[in-house]
């Protein structure tokens, strides 16, 4: 689950990580009295939307005006102008897609002066098993671009949970960010309770940049990108009330209301698989064969009936699905049962694009007994091969 900036940064404040004050805007008439309530001389307006990029963004509407998803103001009343042009606005940045994401809610912080940009994040590194950190002194709007060209800028080094974060590792980050004076003894203390904040609230990825040195020598987050184990969440409801499920895709919130793991993509084959490796599989095949899929969507061991009709229903509604794969092993579930659920999940909501059905597993003969013999318009496939060749070719004779 991701959660926006502003609410990013009231965790670290929570956690005592130095954060510049700040006011949310949630309307436009907010903009003035959110504006004069920070004194200035520097106000920042910033964009809250779930994705990165946001300086170097653009606006769709060109009334929004030239600048990025985050600008510079010198007075409180030039910040309120520029919540007044970006609000309710399309932002596309490298990270939104070509559609981009609408700005509905908005942040206002007071400015700092930077004296260098850095980056720094905190991830878990799954070839360790730790909570790892990433950092490098090249922060600021092309960190992406620096990973490319000169990964050497980039350090990392992993926490051991039997210890936690140590004064060694601050060490470490003073060293590899160049640091001295103030900066280079505030690092470990701010990265130590960036790490308690990772850890205490089950984050899946923290991201600070820019991390900044302020001329005065002093450390803070000037952006906070984090996203949580969704795994957790049932044991941070505070968490959980931060969800903005406006910037979620609709098809993703109806799934998560079935338990059914399903991600919008863009192409035009829908699918419906069980377990994760054969979705992804599926996914592969498809392309193999020159197709696109239109999501990823695995229903899970124990499909129910009703589960299949909710899934066949998200595919579907998707405008851009022109034909849909369902490729299921019936392992714990038999294939009779699937074959059951698809057809009534069919009936129920009716099927305007054509259906290739692959089972395999336990009671396969069965199965596809009561496929044929169903006289809706479904197409059998004996193997994956089979199936993605089959659904691939319905797809291009309509
Ligand atoms: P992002 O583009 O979505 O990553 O948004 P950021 O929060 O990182 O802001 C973009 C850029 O705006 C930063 O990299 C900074 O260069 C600049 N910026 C943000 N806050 C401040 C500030 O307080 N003072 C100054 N001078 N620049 C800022
Ligand atoms: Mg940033």
């Amino acid at each position: 689950m991701n959660i926006h900036e502003y609410q990013a940064k009231a965790i670290f404040k929570q956690f005592g990580v130095p954060v510049n004050p700040g006011v949310a805007v949630l309307s436009v008439d907010e903009a003035e009295a959110a504006a004069k309530s920070l004194p200035g001389p520097l106000w920042v307006v910033k964009s809250q939307i779930h994705a990165g990029g946001r300086g170097k963004g653009k606006f769709k509407e060109a009334d929004a005006g030239e600048k990025g998803g985050v600008r510079l103001a010198r007075s409180a009343d030039e910040a309120a102008a520029f919540v007044r042009q970006m609000f309710g606005k399309t932002l596309v940045t490298v990270q939104t897609g070509p559609a981009g994401k609408q700005v509905n809610r908005m942040y206002i912080e007071s400015g700092s002066d930077i004296e260098k940009e850095l980056y720094l994040s905190i991830l878990v590194d799954r070839a360790t098993s730790r909570v790892a950190f990433v950092a490098s002194t090249e922060g600021g709007m092309d960190i992406e671009e620096v990973a490319h060209s000169t990964p050497e800028k980039i350090v990392t080094f992993s926490i051991d949970p039997a210890t936690g974060f140590m004064p060694h590792h601050g060490r470490t980050l003073a060293k590899a960010l160049n640091l001295s004076g103030n900066a280079a003894k505030q690092i470990g203390p701010v990265a130590s309770k960036l790490y308690d904040a990772f850890v205490g609230t089950d984050m899946a990825m923290l991201e600070v940049n820019p991390l900044i040195v302020t001329p005065a020598g002093d450390v803070v987050a000037l952006d906070g990108k984090v996203s949580f184990d969704s795994n957790s969440l049932y044991r941070h409801p505070e968490i959980v009330a931060l969800r903005d499920v406006t910037e979620e895709d609709d098809k993703e919130i109806e799934a998560s209301k079935y338990d059914l793991a399903y991600i919008a993509l863009e192409g035009t084959i829908g699918c419906m698989v069980n377990g994760a490796g054969l979705a992804m599989a599926t996914l592969d095949i498809i392309k193999l064969y020159g197709e696109e899929p239109a999501n990823f969507l695995d229903v899970g061991g124990g499909a129910t009936e009703e589960k299949v009709t909710a899934a066949f229903k998200i595919i579907t509604a998707d405008p851009n699905v022109k034909g849909i794969l369902v490729n299921i092993f019936g392992g714990i579930m038999k294939c009779d049962v699937i074959a059951r659920g698809v057809l009534a999940a069919v009936k129920a909501v009716g099927l305007q694009v054509p259906l290739v059905v692959r089972l395999e597993g336990t009671n396969v003969e069965l199965g596809k007994q009561i496929i044929a013999e169903s006289g809706l318009n479904v197409l059998a496939a004996d193997d994956l091969d089979d199936a993605a060749q089959k659904i691939v070719a319905a797809v291009r004779a309509k």
